[in-house]
Formats: structure tokens, C-alpha cells, sequence
């Protein structure tokens, strides 16, 4: 039997007890006669906590100091989930992230992946140990400063390592049983997936889907590496994601994956934009300066009377300031008359290959949206994806109503929360 890497949430460590269960189940992958490696998160809402001390300490901690101080989160459970497997009598060694060879760029909060060099945790697991490993974190090649790969981010490490460990499977456990076909927070019916493609997937995490992260799942596609997610308190068959079904999975493809929701993200409106070449160039052109990643994006057809037009595009919240005073600084140059913010905004997103080949899917999931009272104001589309965005306040009700207009609901409740705050 092969390696498996297996990769624990803050809500499945989330107390003494929880760290008690989980090391049960790593002990029974090891009884089973797997290599284990095991990343986990930190505690709880452990690395929420000491984000709001920072910010009691200082408005703009520095990046490396605010790394340092996120990192012990996974520090702690990293050792105490050790200290309970050895509890069981089986052998456990833990590793910081930088111990165990995650070395990354220096981009403090969001640092990227580079290399992973896991000399030590080889030699650990050849001796017999289960290696338990701090996720979210490395070290940066250049100046060996400590480094974090962004919120969730301990996902990206269960798979860098069970890439450069060639693991048979990197499981995700998590404290729902699965990907469903919408967050079941929201949708007491929706669905466990069996099985879903990376790029089903992608799209699913890149439209605000929290299962995964867009970043893993990127990752594991790159590397072919298939991901169990599952449930570290059922311990029911999860949702396996892949390039292809194996075994007892299912060989067909749904036509609609999921609908997910994102209310994550600002609009900004750019009021009247001369209707000319070079003018979307130019606003695009500061925002990208500024390192900000914008989302959807419309421009207004112009009034011909007036020759202006207006453009809105959609960001994350968190880069709503800095993109409002970069443009608030270009106005001149750029030549519009006002900005507009408005954070009361969800996305709501339907993602299927299925799509591709179903002409009608477009018209169902605009008609769900009218029956259910929810107005339209913005619009995007891929090949393989339907994205709009409403108020936040019609977001639960748009969602659930999307789910129903394409068979998705479920007979039963399926959907179970097993913990976490979804925070
Ligand atoms: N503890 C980090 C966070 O809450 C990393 C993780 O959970 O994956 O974002
Ligand atoms: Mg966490």
C-alpha cells in the first residue's frame, strides 16, 4: 500500500476531543499499512483570533512579523495531533512547514509554492513515523524569512507535498461529507458529489465555492494528483476530484455541477468614460499596476447624446480601498467624472461541462432568477460557467432557487454540517 497524505481542517481540530478523533483515524490509515503524511490547520478559528490581535497591535502589521505570528496557529495543533497519535502507542514526528521543504517566493500573506524539497519527511515515514506537517506556511527561498500561502492555503500544502511525495491520493477532511452541488449552508438539499473533474472543480472554487481552494485544486491538476474530500467526523465516502472517474465512480458526467455564491466581492463603477479608444486600457492599466485582480467586468453602452459611458467591474473586497484610490489618483489623466463602491453585492455562478452542449441552460437559469423576484446586474459567462451578480440581500434565495430550477435538490437531506462556522 501507498502513501497517502491525508489533511485535517481548523474545524476538525478544533478541540482536545477533536484532536483525540482525528488522531484515531490516522492511526487506522497507518494500521491499514499506508505511509501517512498528515497536514493540518490551525485550531478552530484560531488564525481569525490572532488576525484581530495584530490588528488591536497595529492597523499594518508587517508582512513578515503578521507570517511569523500566523504560522504558531498550525504550530500548536501540528504538536499536540503528534502528542495524541504517540498517545496511541504509534510514532509521530511534526514538521513546520519550513522543516518539512515548502519553500516559496517571499509575497508575505500569499506566498506561492516553489519547490518542495521533503527530505525529512521521507526519511520520518521510512523510519515508521506518521509525519504530521503545519500547513499554510513555508519559507522563502531568497531571504529564509517565514512565510503564509493566503487563507485556506493548508489545502495547497496537503497537495504540494502528496505531489513531491507521489502520494496515491492527498484526502481532504473537512467538516462537511463532501463537494456538493451547492454550499450546504445555504441549501439544506444539495447533493454530495462522487465525483467531479479538476476543471468542473476549478470553476466551482474560482465562482466562491470554500470547499477547496482554486490554488489546490490548480495545483493538483498540474500534477495529476486526486483529491479526496470527505468528512473528518462521518468518515463516509467524500467527493473525489480527478482528470477521470476510477473505480466505482461514476462514469458519466453531470451536466450541472453546482451553483456556487460569492459575496466576497465590491463593484466599482466607473461614471462617465469618454466612449473612446484607450479608455478601458487605461483603467484596467491602474488597477493591474496596483497588483489588484479584478473579476467580472461590463461596460454600458454610451449615450450618444453625451458620448459617455460607463464600466463596472467586480473585485475582492479587500482590494476595494487600493483600487479606489489608485483610480481616484488617475482620474485626471484618465478623464471620467466619478467612482462608485458598493459592497452589497453577491455573485451567484452555475458551473457544468455539460454546458458546452446544453443550449438551454443559459434561459433556465435566467428564468429561475425572474421567478424568484431576483434582479440582474452583471452578467458574466465561460465556456463552462453562467456568473451574475445581485444584492447581497437576494443571495440565499437566488441560490436555492437556481438549485431547484436544475433538478438539483435532493430527496433527502443529505447535507450535513458536522462543525465550523464557515468563517
Ligand atoms: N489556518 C489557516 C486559515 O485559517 C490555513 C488553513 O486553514 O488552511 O486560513
Ligand atoms: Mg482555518
Amino acid at each position: 500500500m501507498g502513501l497517502v497524505v491525508q489533511k485535517y481542517g481548523g474545524s476538525s481540530v478544533a478541540d482536545a476531543e477533536g484532536i483525540k478523533r482525528v488522531a484515531k483515524r490516522i492511526v487506522e490509515a497507518k494500521k491499514n499499512g499506508h505511509q501517512v503524511v498528515v497536514v493540518v490547520s490551525a485550531m478552530g478559528d484560531t488564525t481569525d483570533e490572532l488576525i484581530d490581535l495584530a490588528e488591536q497591535v497595529s492597523p499594518i502589521p508587517s508582512g513578515r512579523e503578521f507570517d511569523m505570528l500566523l504560522t504558531a496557529g498550525e504550530r500548536i495543533s501540528m504538536a499536540l495531533l503528534a502528542m495524541a497519535i504517540k498517545n496511541l502507542g504509534h510514532e509521530a514526528q511534526s514538521f513546520t512547514g519550513s522543516q518539512a521543504g515548502v519553500i516559496t517566493d517571499s509575497v508575505h500573506n500569499k506566498a506561492r509554492i516553489i519547490d518542495v524539497t521533503p527530505g525529512r519527511i521521507r526519511q520520518s515515514i521510512d523510519a515508521g513515523n506518521i509525519a504530521i506537517v503545519a500547513g499554510f506556511q513555508g519559507v522563502s527561498q531568497d531571504k529564509k524569512d517565514i512565510t503564509t500561502l493566503g487563507r485556506g492555503g493548508s489545502d495547497t500544502t496537503a497537495v504540494a507535498l502528496a505531489a513531491a511525495l507521489e502520494a496515491e491520493v492527498c484526502e481532504i477532511y473537512t467538516d462537511v461529507d463532501g463537494v456538493f452541488t451547492a454550499d450546504p449552508r445555504v441549501v439544506k438539499k444539495a447533493r454530495k458529489i462522487d465525483w467531479i473533474s479538476f476543471e468542473d472543480m476549478l470553476e466551482l472554487a474560482s465562482s466562491g465555492s470554500k470547499v477547496l481552494l482554486h490554488r489546490c485544486v490548480e495545483y493538483a491538476r498540474r500534477y495529476n494528483i486526486p483529491i479526496h474530500v470527505r468528512s473528518s467526523f462521518s468518515g463516509l465516502r467524500g467527493t473525489w476530484v480527478s482528470n477521470e472517474p476510477q473505480g466505482d465512480q461514476p462514469m458519466e458526467q453531470a451536466i450541472i455541477s453546482g451553483v456556487a455564491h460569492d459575496t466576497s466581492e465590491a463593484k466599482i463603477t466607473v461614471v462617465g468614460v469618454p466612449d473612446k479608444p484607450g479608455e478601458a486600457a487605461a483603467i484596467f492599466r491602474t488597477i493591474s499596476d496596483s497588483e489588484l485582480n479584478i473579476d467580472m467586468v461590463v461596460q454600458n453602452v454610451s449615450a450618444a447624446s453625451t458620448g459617455l459611458t460607463d464600466i463596472s467591474f467586480t473585485l475582492p473586497k479587500t482590494d476595494g480601498h487600493k483600487a479606489m484610490e489608485a483610480l481616484t489618483k488617475a482620474q485626471p489623466t484618465i478623464g471620467f467624472d466619478s467612482l462608485r463602491y458598493d459592497d452589497q453585492i453577491a455573485k451567484i455562478s452555475l458551473v457544468g461541462a455539460g454546458m458546452r452542449t446544453n443550449p438551454g441552460v443559459t434561459a433556465t437559469f435566467f428564468e429561475a432568477l425572474s421567478n424568484a423576484g431576483v434582479n440582474i446586474e452583471l452578467i458574466s459567462t465561460s465556456e463552462i460557467r453562467i456568473s451574475v451578480v445581485t444584492r447581497a440581500d437576494d443571495v440565499k434565495e437566488a441560490v436555492r432557487a437556481v438549485h431547484s430550477a436544475f433538478g438539483l435538490d435532493s430527496d433527502s437531506v443529505e447535507a450535513v454540517v458536522y462543525g465550523g462556522t464557515g468563517r
